[in-house]
């Protein structure tokens, strides 16, 4: 595999096409906003700059990365001659069943095609192409360029061709990828949605306060952040949704979202990205200042 397409340009595909291009693949960043195109070459160049203080590679690799990064702002346009794509644009069912069915009729026929989904069925979404054998999940950790782990996810019909290729190539980018099969929140969300979803519980039945809570689970347990500094930084809306797909999916009552998190979500208090959540962000962004009181 040498040329990659990466379908959406935001927080995840970014990450993505910079991971890919340091490793000297041909990228074809692909987006529909030329702002959002605009904004993850940005964050690439930012990120390797980061990378280049901290001494980990040259302004020669970084002057060899960007040029690796091709970009586009239609699909039919980019991915004609992909060796494999990476789709990671909105989570939404049917923005990615509509994807998906453009890429199988312009991809060529040997291309593998992957989705980076937090949530959605790799099945359904590979039941809507004529090649349900080569369609995967790549499910990649946010920040990209930093977190090590790919969840490799294979669908119903994803054949072992198609998980090798994707299991090689994740090790060639210096990243481990772990394969599990298709069900409802995979393996990493199925037990950190309902782990982050237990200390809403904990707070909402007014057991402890939101530091306290954090506390316990960083010091006590090793955690680096606590379950509501972290569902902050995922997005509350994100987390609901997530669980939402869970809760559908194996209807059990264990994984109904709280109704202190649905309230907040519909109280648009989203997290780091809406400047409140459990915590408020008004100060600072980058980590949390002041816990919030629940009563
Ligand atoms: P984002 O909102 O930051 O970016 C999505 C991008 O997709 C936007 O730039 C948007 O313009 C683009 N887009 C929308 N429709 C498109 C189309 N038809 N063609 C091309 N581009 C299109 O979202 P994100 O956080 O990067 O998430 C992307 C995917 O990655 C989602 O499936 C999400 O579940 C998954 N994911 C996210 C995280 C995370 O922490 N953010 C972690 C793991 C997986």
């Amino acid at each position: 595999m040498k040329k990659i397409a990466v379908i959406g340009a935001g927080t995840m595909g970014n990450g993505i096409a910079h991971v890919f291009a340091q490793n000297g693949y041909q990228v074809n960043l692909i987006d529909i906003s030329q702002t959002s195109l605009e904004k993850g070459l940005a964050t690439i160049a930012k990120n390797l700059d980061r990378m280049i203080t901290k001494e980990k590679i040259s302004e020669n690799d970084k002057k060899d990365t960007l040029l690796h990064i091709a970009t586009f702002d239609s699909i039919d346009k980019g991915v004609a001659s992909a060796d494999l794509v990476i789709e990671a644009a909105t989570e939404n069912l049917d923005l990615k069943l509509k994807i998906f069915q453009e890429l199988d009729e312009v991809c060529s026929d040997s291309a593998i095609l992957a989705t980076n989904t937090s949530s959605i069925s790799i099945t359904q979404i590979a039941a809507v192409t004529t090649r349900p054998e080569k369609v995967i999940g790549m499910h990649f950790m946010n920040p990209v360029p930093i977190m090590k782990l790919v969840e490799v996810i294979r669908g119903y019909s994803t054949s072992d061709e198609t998980t090798t290729s994707i299991m090689e190539l994740s090790t060639k980018l210096g990243k481990t990828p772990t394969e599990v099969n298709d069900y409802p929140g995979f393996v990493a969300n199925r037990i950190l949605m309902p782990m982050i979803n237990e200390a809403i519980e904990t707070l909402y039945n007014a057991v402890a306060g939101v530091h306290e809570i954090d506390t316990v689970m960083k010091l006590g347990m090793a955690h680096p952040m606590g379950p509501l500094q972290l569902a902050d930084f995922i997005g509350l809306d994100v987390c609901l949704s997530i669980l939402n797909v869970m809760y559908d999916g194996f209807k059990k009552p264990k994984y109904a979202p709280c109704p202190l998190l649905v309230n907040m979500v519909r109280a648009g208090k989203l997290g780091v990205k809406s400047g409140e959540g459990f915590y408020d962000y008004s100060e600072s962004r980058k980590a949390e200042t002041v816990a919030k009181q629940f009563s």
